[in-house]
């Protein structure tokens, strides 16, 4: 129904029969897949698996898993012989005022999750393992992650992003990471800093996963009431209308000011609903400077979702 990808029915059945199973396969998932702690120990599991001429997928997420993070671990299996996902809520990319204490957590789930996808190896670092006593670096970006979107927003969330991303790369060293499109901003500042710091490591992209009714999968979506649920499709279903629109030759600031007016009548408040340039996010006024990507930030009651689309 939509151009992207929905949740993968094996994931769901899986899921289904790990709730019928409980116990047994909780115990076949810690056995089957390796979680570490530490920097030290990572870095000598994947010299062993590089030793052996293994190559190494990452999956950077912040844990509470969804189908979608399970897409980046199969385009991840599909590139690498080993595939490694690291769970860590970074405090760096939250404000203060935002939900970084409230940030679903659940380790337990997750890993096994992961192992139902046949990932090999989860990295689970504490904060101190991250940043110990005295940590005082913190990257300086420009490019894509000064775009006027997500930034003008959120002014220290892609800072604290590229950091511990550049750090992850570092300390994996993996031949290949996956990021989803659903942060399509992230994804090019990632891009961006990989490129520009010369890691060695092919950034990926992956499309992003969605509900049945258009919502983009999220960790947030679990704050969301019952009420909040069935309205915030409508972000997206905007956002494709606009598409529509744009293809269908009205002009593209028309467009997103009917987008704009759709959304505020939904119930959202609206950070930005935009048009930009694919690959630089520069701004775009006419269809000709393809290719073009609809990006859009609203808060529905007390939650903040963020959305895209390509033109
Ligand atoms: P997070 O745990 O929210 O930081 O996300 C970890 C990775 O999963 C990021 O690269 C996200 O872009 C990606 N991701 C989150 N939601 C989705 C989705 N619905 N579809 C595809 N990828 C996603």
């Amino acid at each position: 129904m939509f151009p992207e990808t929905s949740p993968a029915s094996g994931y769901n059945e899986r899921k289904t029969q790990r709730q019928f199973m409980g116990q047994v396969l909780a115990a076949s998932a810690a056995s089957r897949i390796e979680i570490v702690h530490d920097v030290g120990s990572l870095r000598a599991r994947l010299a062993q698996w590089r030793r052996a001429g293994e190559t190494i997928g990452l999956v950077p997420t912040m844990g509470a898993l969804h189908a979608g993070h399970i897409s980046l671990v199969r385009e991840a299996k599909r590139h690498a012989t080993r595939t490694m996902m690291s769970i860590f809520v970074n405090p760096t990319q939250f404000a203060p005022s935002e939900d970084f204490g409230a940030y679903p957590r659940s380790l337990e789930a997750d890993a096994a999750k992961f192992a139902s996808a046949e990932g090999d190896l989860v990295f689970a670092p504490a904060i101190g393992e991250i940043y110990p006593p005295g940590f005082a670096t913190l990257l300086s970006i420009g490019g894509p992650a000064t775009a006027g979107l997500e930034d003008r927003f959120r002014p220290a969330h892609f800072p604290g992003v590229a950091t511990i991303v550049a750090k992850l790369l570092n300390q994996c060293r993996p031949d290949i990471a996956i990021f989803g499109e659903k942060d399509y901003q992230q994804l090019k500042v990632v891009t961006r800093m990989a490129r520009d710091l010369d890691f060695e490591t092919k950034i990926i992209g992956v499309p992003t996963v969605r509900e049945a009714d258009g919502l983009a999968l999220s960790s947030r979506n679990v704050y969301l009431s019952a009420k909040e649920r069935a309205v915030a499709p409508s972000l997206f279903a905007a956002l494709r209308r606009c598409v529509h629109d744009i293809n269908d030759g009205v002009i593209i600031e028309t467009a997103l000011a009917a987008a704009r007016k759709t959304v505020a009548a939904a119930g959202f408040v609206t950070d930005y609903i935009e048009a930009r340039h694919a690959e630089s996010l520069a701004p775009v006024t006419s269809r000709e400077e393809w290719p073009v990507r609809l990006l859009a930030a609203a808060t529905l009651g007390k939650t903040r979702l963020i959305d895209n689309i390509a033109v």
